[in-house]
């Protein structure tokens, strides 16, 4: 291909790498936050009677009534805030990152933290700002409110817990984020099932707060369904720039079926939270690990004494897939990252790291 045809595309387009997905064929797949468990038996069959009912010669309900309706009920979202829908939170993202960006405003976030903001907002010529978190991963009360002052955000995106810190930020920082932010700040609560922390009720206390939600962690990451809640005044404003059928008419019939029997995804993420529990415990015991407190269905932990990517291969070899996060230097050197699976998953990944280390 002539790079006379490739001038065409935008130099900052050229400059970002995508997003890599690693090939996790045959492997114990531990690297994506994803819940290890299938649906039961009895609701697979009610799933394949109404997919095979749905009107797939039309097109989806554009406002996906009765999914929201479900939504706002299992959710618990205040009556007067509304409600949008994205093809995964990704898409959320992406869509309030297109909404705010006048020449020269700025995305903030914070490092490390959930790549796909800082992403997004390249995509869309927004600045990035990336405000580091403390060697313990916490925000950094006077360093955050330094940034605000300095940049005046279009908006902030707190993941709550962080990825891939799995820790929950203090609530009373955030407070002061949401109060002095001079725009919106969005509370990205995918790992909401496993931290049972959440910002949902005190929309009614702040206008330019918004909640983000996704269903992708508790157990339906196939569907690609995320949830954006706020003041209506703001939300019919993002509205305008989803594209009319973001949300398809399987994802929307799948998704019902699966909610209107959502204590089967609660139990799910008890187990997932009982696990987590077990591995934490057992991955502390090692010798030669730093293990991070996590309040997600993932854990971070630093390897000490030898190079990360050396007990990474090693466990990659005996067929565990966990994800190297990568980092020549920074709070996160050294680090790997495991995603809690089932019981045999996880005996699997703790004897694969015991041989490793
Ligand atoms: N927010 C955070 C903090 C995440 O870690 C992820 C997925 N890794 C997402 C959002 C994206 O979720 P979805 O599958 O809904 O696009």
């Amino acid at each position: 291909m002539s790079d006379e045809l490739l001038r065409w595309i935008r130099p900052e387009i050229k400059k970002l790498a995508a997003y890599h997905v690693a090939n996790a064929e045959g492997m114990i797949k531990l690297d994506a936050m994803e819940n290890p468990y299938a649906l039961p038996e009895a609701l697979q069959q009610s799933l394949v009677k109404r997919l095979s009912q749905a009107s797939l010669n039309r097109y989806p309900d554009p406002s996906a009534a009765a999914l929201i309706a479900v939504l706002r009920q299992q959710m618990g979202i205040p009556v007067d805030k509304a409600v949008m829908l994205g093809n995964g939170s990704d898409e959320l993202i992406q869509m309030l990152a297109m909404a705010v960006a006048n020449p020269g405003a700025c995305l903030m976030s914070f490092e490390p933290g959930f790549v796909m903001y800082r992403m997004i907002a390249e995509f869309v010529g927004l600045n990035y700002i990336g405000v580091p978190l403390t060697v313990d991963f916490t925000l950094d009360r006077a360093g955050v409110c330094q940034q605000i002052q300095q940049h005046q955000p279009a908006i902030i995106f707190i993941a709550y817990p962080n990825n891939p810190s799995a820790n929950l930020f203090d609530e009373s920082v955030i407070e002061e984020i949401i109060r002095l932010a001079p725009g919106f700040v969005v509370l990205d609560e995918a790992y909401y099932p496993f931290a049972q922390a959440s910002f949902m009720n005190r929309l009614i206390e702040f206008d330019n707060l918004l909640v983000m939600r996704t269903v992708s962690k508790m157990g339906l990451a196939g569907l690609r369904l995320g949830l954006l809640c706020g003041a209506p005044a703001i939300i019919n404003e993002i509205n305008k720039i989803r594209l009319p059928y973001n949300i398809n008419v399987l994802t929307q019939t799948a998704a019902l079926l699966v909610l209107e029997n959502s204590q089967v995804l609660d139990q799910q993420a008890e187990k997932i939270r009982k696990q987590r529990a077990r591995v934490y415990m057992a991955m502390q015991a090692m010798d030669g690990l730093d293990v991070f407190p996590s309040q997600a269905n993932f854990i971070l932990f630093r390897v000490c004494n030898k190079p990360a990517v050396k007990i990474f291969d090693s466990i990659k070899k005996a067929g565990v897939l966990i994800k190297h996060m990568q980092a020549e230097s920074g709070s996160l050197k050294n680090c790997l990252r495991v995603t809690i699976g089932s019981e045999d998953e996880n005996t699997a990944f703790l004897q694969a790291l015991k041989t490793a280390i």
